[in-house]
């Protein structure tokens, strides 16, 4: 670490993910000041695609941080359309079930969710978010250190799924050995997941009554629904699929999945988007797949600060409540901030 320039700062927020933008942007306005370590050359995690979203696409009733956010940066949001039949695609051939069951009401954002991390990101002042700095160690010292910087913090900010920050950054020895114990077995929220949007000319399966909500049985894709934006601006559907399902020639299956269940008028996708999160180094650590205990999330050593209240775990999979969602990244982000704030020196 001795060759590279030591900078000081009050927090250095590891990730620029929708929580690390959170804390960010709430320790700035509190006066403190504050550098966001980000690994990829984006900003928003999770939060990924414009307008198509390839991760986070909606948001529930109930959910009032994202709804605050959204207003506050005037980012305008949209209910999801649900209006129609379902299709549920069994081995026995394609059934219409009248009515929608497989869709909630939720809310969705105009110009997909990455809009939230982009318009937050563009609240911060200018040189706060350092991209394409991947951190590998935090020491006790809370000297944090990426292949080009290196930082001294009052609080550093572990904004990113814990089971990737133990294997990708050494952390001090000076962590109890439970919470490194919970952190590597805290599964990543759709961190095993396929993300696949069919993009076309015209939401067609709406014309005949068709929700674009569906379930298959055969799959690639197991769920189905209408990701088309506000008035069916630009018409879209998304699927889910399994990493374990994917294969090099899998948009062949998805479009024959996709006009056994809709039709001909499915074949003639202008954009076949397939994201696998299995594969994102900076999202899914290598051995994440077989971890099943999602009873991990929101655990108590999450919520206690480390190294004397200096060391903050701060993404979704810490939030005690809406876990895994938006809103669980947010309501981490505003743990650490009381924490921070509760503890300054
Ligand atoms: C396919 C998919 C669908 C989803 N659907 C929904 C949905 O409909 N509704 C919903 O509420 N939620 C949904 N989610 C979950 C939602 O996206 C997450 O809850 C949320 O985005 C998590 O934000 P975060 O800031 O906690 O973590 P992340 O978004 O993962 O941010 C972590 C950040 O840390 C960075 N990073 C990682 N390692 C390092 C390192 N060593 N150094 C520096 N930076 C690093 C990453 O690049 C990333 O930017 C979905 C997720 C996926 C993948």
């Amino acid at each position: 670490m001795n060759s590279i320039e030591l900078r000081d700062v009050d927090v250095v927020v590891i990730g620029a993910g929708i929580s690390g933008l959170a804390v960010a942007d709430e320790l700035i306005r509190s006066g403190l000041s504050v550098t966001v370590l980000e690994a990829r050359d984006r900003v928003g995690g999770r939060l990924l695609g414009s307008p198509l979203d390839l991760g986070a696409s909606w948001f529930w009733p109930g959910e009032q941080r994202v709804l605050t956010l959204a207003q506050r940066l005037g980012v305008e949001t949209f209910e999801q359309c649900r209006t129609g039949d379902a299709l549920i695609d069994e081995l026995a051939g394609v059934q219409r079930y009248p009515g929608n069951p497989i869709d909630v009401p939720s809310y969705r954002v105009v110009g997909g969710t990455s809009a939230l991390a982009t318009a937050l990101a563009a609240e911060l002042p200018p040189e706060t978010i350092h991209l394409q700095q991947p951190v590998h160690e935090i020491t006790a010292d809370l000297r944090i250190a990426t292949p080009d910087q290196l930082w001294q913090a009052s609080h550093v900010v572990i904004a990113l799924p814990p089971a990737l920050a133990v294997q990708a950054i050494a952390l001090p020895r000076e962590l109890p050995t439970e919470l490194i114990d919970v952190a590597a077995r805290t599964p990543v929220w759709m961190g095993d997941s396929v993300k696949v949007v069919a993009h076309f000319e015209e939401p067609f399966w709406r014309k005949e009554g068709l929700a674009g909500a569906a379930i298959s049985r055969r799959g690639p894709l197991g769920e189905l629904h209408d990701m088309s934006g506000p008035n069916g601006e630009p018409a879209a559907l998304f699927g889910f699929a399994r990493a374990a399902s994917m294969h090099p020639d899998i948009k062949t299956d998805i479009r024959e999945q996709l006009i056994r269940m809709f039709g001909p008028q499915a074949a003639n996708s202008t954009q076949l988007l397939v994201h696998d999160w299995s594969k994102e180094r900076w999202t899914t650590p290598p051995s994440t797949g077989g971890l099943p205990d999602y009873a991990m999330f929101g655990h108590p050593v999450f919520q206690k600060p480390a190294i004397e209240g200096r060391l903050h775990w701060s993404s979704t999979e810490t939030a005690r409540t809406y876990a895994g969602h938006i809103e669980g990244a947010l309501e981490a982000a505003e743990r650490t901030v009381v924490s921070i704030l509760g503890n300054r020196t």
